[in-house]
This record gives structure tokens, sequence and C-alpha cells, in this order.
């Protein structure tokens, strides 16, 4: 993922932190997070969006690093009540900054990880907020920095090229000069025989014609002289010119393929989530697109599948950020072997999975769900020894005709998914004909489909 691209990201997903409310609002300091979200939102967001761009890295780590949280003082009555909650915050948007850390900033960013984990003190948590706030300032001066260096590397490119292009241009002029050197050969050889022709003629004198003709033949004799050696010298600059395009030529190739690796390794690395080594959000979105318009040509099925972990939140409690993690990414390598090679599979956000399964309806579909929940039930996850049990519930639904947008399979599959949560999780539940039809009649309940309407995403 493109540094100004993650770092996108993670600011929006601190901006969502901040304004998810899941900080308490009964103590001072904290009060005081809200407020600056206030000014986060109508100070900070044009910034980095103008930052992003390539300007002025340093007033937005300043501003961020001032809006964290501070270490209260005389707070320590809360310590303990609100640590978790400020902690969850912390992690979360070190999660929005993951996918953008990279080489010797992972073993940092663990440690930091581990340390807020560990935290049980709300003055250590405010100085790790502070870390949290440097690290964002300094991926925002890389997303700068990789800007220039792409602005250096077009820059270099371009001077090679213009480099190269009046390389060609002397090398035409000398081409054109060669040409104009052999017409003045030319011609004076054909004015020296035209000479000796017209010597040539009757009531001559026979001396003359000699004189004339030993003269002109010096003459052809210097002029070929000449040009022998006029076209030696300009064969060794040709030369020297051919070998110095072929140099410039291979320096350009050789930056050519050094671009064409750095777009591939960034294709790559925008489509892949870091953590799980799937596809990632976009990677989904544009391979939902491509289905539905390969099922508009075609008429070729294809079913969604929506996996989310159940209790997530408590494993992260119970065992720590590291053991969700590790969880997330067996969980991910697990669904992708059972699927068959020709499936898609994303981390669509968070704990949350989607599968596409080409060529599948619901019920063949329906099985391959029933066969991921039984294999994640049925596998032990173990974490520093500690073994820890891992459900999901899923949602199944098969394209539709009707299907235009790729929200439409998504609602179904989503709504079909939090039935098996309120089912007890560690389900599958299939999008049912009656919310179909809720959906086709704008969303209007009619009697009977109040269990499926009545499952409502959290915060939606
Ligand atoms: P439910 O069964 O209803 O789905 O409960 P849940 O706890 O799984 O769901 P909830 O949406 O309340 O919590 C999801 C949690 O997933 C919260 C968040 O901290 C955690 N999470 C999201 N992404 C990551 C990640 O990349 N790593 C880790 N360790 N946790 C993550
Ligand atoms: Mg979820
Ligand atoms: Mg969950």
């Amino acid at each position: 993922m493109e540094p100004a691209e993650a770092l996108s990201e993670a600011v929006m997903g601190i901006l969502k932190e901040f304004s998810s409310k899941r900080l308490p609002l009964n103590c001072a300091s904290l009060k005081e997070i809200f407020a600056a979200r206030e000014e986060i939102v109508s100070l900070l967001a044009p910034d980095i969006q103008a930052n992003i761009k390539g300007q002025q890295p340093s007033t937005v780590c300043g501003e961020l690093c001032y809006t964290l949280p501070q270490a209260p003082a005389g707070h320590k009555e809360l310590e303990l009540e609100q640590l978790p909650e400020l902690r969850e915050a912390f992690l979360c948007i070190l999660d929005g900054l993951a996918p953008a850390i990279k080489g010797d900033n992972e073993t940092r960013f663990s440690l930091l990880q581990e340390e807020i984990c560990e935290c049980r003190s709300l003055n250590l948590l405010g100085r790790f907020g502070k870390q949290v706030g440097a690290m964002v300032g300094e991926l925002i001066n890389m997303a700068v920095k990789d800007t220039d260096y792409s602005n250096d590397f077009l820059f270099e490119l371009s001077k090679d090229l213009y480099q190269m292009e009046q390389q060609l241009s002397k090398y035409q002029e000398f081409n054109r000069e060669s040409c104009k050197i052999s017409n003045e050969f030319y011609t004076d050889i054909s004015s020296y025989t035209t000479d000796i022709h017209h010597a040539m003629g009757p009531n001559k004198d026979e001396a003359d014609i000699r004189n004339l003709i030993h003269s002109k033949l010096i003459m052809i004799s210097e002029s070929i002289d000449d040009k022998r050696k006029s076209d030696e010298r300009r064969a060794i600059e040709a030369d020297v010119k051919i070998v110095e395009l072929q140099n410039n030529l291979k320096s350009y190739e050789k930056e050519l393929l050094q671009i064409r690796k750095r777009s591939e390794v960034l294709e790559k690395e925008v489509l892949l989530d870091e953590l799980t080594k799937i596809s990632n959000r976009r990677s989904y979105d544009l391979h939902i697109k491509e289905c539905l318009r390969e099922y508009k040509r075609t008429s070729e099925r294809f079913s969604l599948i929506l996996i989310d972990i159940d209790h997530f939140k408590k494993i992260n409690d119970n065992y720590g950020h590291k053991a969700g993690d590790k969880c997330l990414k067996e969980i991910a390598q697990r669904i992708k072997s059972t699927l068959r090679k020709s499936d898609f599979l994303a981390r669509y956000g968070g704990e949350e999975l989607i599968a596409i399964l080409h060529g599948s309806d619901s019920r063949s579909a329906q099985n391959v769900a029933e066969k991921i929940r039984r294999r994640i039930e049925n596998t032990r996850f173990y974490y520093h020894d500690e073994t820890i049990p891992v459900t999901v519930s899923l949602g199944v639904t098969e394209v539709m005709p009707s299907d235009t947008e790729p929200e439409a399979p998504f609602i179904r599959v989503d709504e079909a998914m939090y039935r098996a949560k309120k089912g007890g999780r560690n389900k599958v539940c299939s999008s049912t004909a009656l919310f179909m039809a809720s959906l086709c009649n704008g969303g209007q309940k009619s009697v009977g489909e109040e269990s499926a309407l009545s499952v409502q995403r959290p915060g939606a």
C-alpha cells in the first residue's frame, strides 16, 4: 500500500475512533479529547488532505500530538476503570497505522503495541499516546518523502530523455553533414571529369590536353584522399556517438525496468492486506464489480460468503492484541485453503472476511460455508501454550438479476450473517426470500418478516 493511501486510511481511522464515542465522557481529560475531536475534524482533516498531496508535514504532526490525550494529573481513581477502553482506542489507532508500517519500524511498532496492551497506568498510556502521535507524524513525512522520491525519479528520467533527444538530433545533423560532404565530393569529381571531357575536343593541342588531364588527375586524387580521410574521421566520430547513444539507451532501459518493478510492487501492495496477506477491501471492491459485469454478460452465477469472527473483542481482551492478530492471520489462511483456487477471498474490514464463489449457487455456497464453520470450530488455535477457542458466523447469498450495484448482494449477505449472530453465533445463515422481497418493496415491512429486519448491524 502506498504510504499516502495507508496514511489517509490511518488518519480516517483515527478520526473514526474519536467519533465512535467509545471513550467515556465522565473524565475531565477525556472530555478534552472529545472537544479536540471537533478540532481535528474541522482543523486537521483539510490539513492532512493537503499534506498527503505533499505539503507541510510538520504542522499536522504537531497538531496531532497536541490533540492526542495527555496524561491527566490527579485522576488516579479513574485508572482502572477507564484504562481498558482507552487502551483499546489506542490499539485501534495502531491497527489503522499497521498497513503503512514497514522495515525497521515494524519492531518498534510491535513493541509499542505490546507496551500499550500491557500498560496499567494512565500516565504511562498518555506517554504512549505521544509516541502514537509521533508515529503518525513520521508516516506523514514518509508519504511526502515518497512523493519527493517519485518526483526526483521522474525529473532524472525526463533529463535523460532530453539528453537522448539532443544526442539524436546531433546525430541527425552529423548525418546531414556527411551527406553534404559526399555531395560536394561527387560534384567536384564530376566537374573534373567534365573538364577533361571538354579538353578532349577536336583541334586541341596534345600537350595542353596532357597538362590538363595531369592537373585534373592530381585534383581528383587529392579529392579522393581528402574524402577518404574525412570518411575515416567521421566513422570514428560516428562510432563514439553510437556508443554514447547505446549507453544512454541501456541506462534508460534500466530505469524503465526499475519503474516497472516498483509499480508492480505498489500494485500488489495496494490490493493486499498487510496482516493476513489475503486481498484487501479495495481488491474486493474491484473484483465484485468485475463479477457483476461478467454476470450481466454471461449469466454465470456466483455467491458471496461473509465471515465474522465471534466475540473477537474478547480474544483481544483475554489474550492480547498480538494473539488476536495471529488468530486473524490463521483463520484467513485456513479459510483460503478451504476454498477452491478460483474462488476469491478478501479481508473486508476488521475481523470480517468475504469470499466470492464463482459458479456456485446458494446451496453449494452454504455447504462451503458450513465446511468453513466446522473447520474453524475444530481447529485449535494456540498462543503461548494457551488454546484459544474460536468460532465464526457466516452469511451466504447468491447473485440475483436485480443486483445492479455491488451493495445489493452485500446488504443481503450482511443481513444473513447478522442473523447467524443473533441465532447464537457459530452458525451459517442464507439470505431469505422474505428479506429479498422486503428490499424489493423499498424496505417496507410486511407480516412475517420481522425476524429478518429486526437484526440491525450494530451502529448501522
Ligand atoms: P461479534 O461476535 O458480535 O462479532 O463480536 P466481536 O467482538 O467480534 O465484534 P466487535 O465488532 O464488537 O469487535 C470486533 C473487534 O475486532 C474490535 C477490534 O478491536 C478487533 N479488531 C479489528 N481488527 C483487528 C486486527 O487487525 N487485529 C486485532 N487483534 N483485532 C482487531
Ligand atoms: Mg465484525
Ligand atoms: Mg466479530
